[in-house]
């Protein structure tokens, strides 16, 4: 989508800090990082948001998404001491950003339960 700005940074349109690019998944620093290490994981193609990801296709694509922040987080040296998955759906979920994304949180103890 023209208009999303990860599908722009998907497409290297417009900047990001890129930690991983494979030719389905980029990961990325978030610009107000919450944590030391705040990294998102977003699909190149555009899904909305985890509601968009129901059945086998979904389950495929939230597996995948997955499996890389784990592989970030244990690059960056996240695995150990830890680290947060999370994403953000709709207005009480508090997502900005209508573009499926994973968040990857570490390099401090993080509280429970978030805000
Ligand atoms: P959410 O509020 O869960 O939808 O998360 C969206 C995240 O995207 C926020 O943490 C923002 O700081 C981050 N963000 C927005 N624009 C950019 C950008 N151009 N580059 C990196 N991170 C961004």
């Amino acid at each position: 989508m023209a208009e999303c700005i990860f599908c722009r940074i998907a497409a290297g349109d417009i900047p990001a800090q890129i930690v991983r690019r494979t030719p389905d998944v980029v990961a990325f620093r978030d610009l107000n990082p919450q944590a030391p290490i705040h990294v998102l994981v977003i699909p190149v193609q555009h899904h909305a948001a985890a509601r968009d990801a129901r059945g086998p296709e979904g389950e495929q694509l939230l597996g995948r998404l997955v499996s890389v922040a784990a592989e970030v987080a244990s690059e960056l040296g996240l695995d150990p001491p830890g680290y947060r998955i999370v994403t953000n759906t709709g207005r009480d979920g508090g997502q900005s950003v209508e573009h499926l994304h994973l968040h990857l949180l570490g390099g401090r103890a993080l509280g429970w339960p978030p805000g």
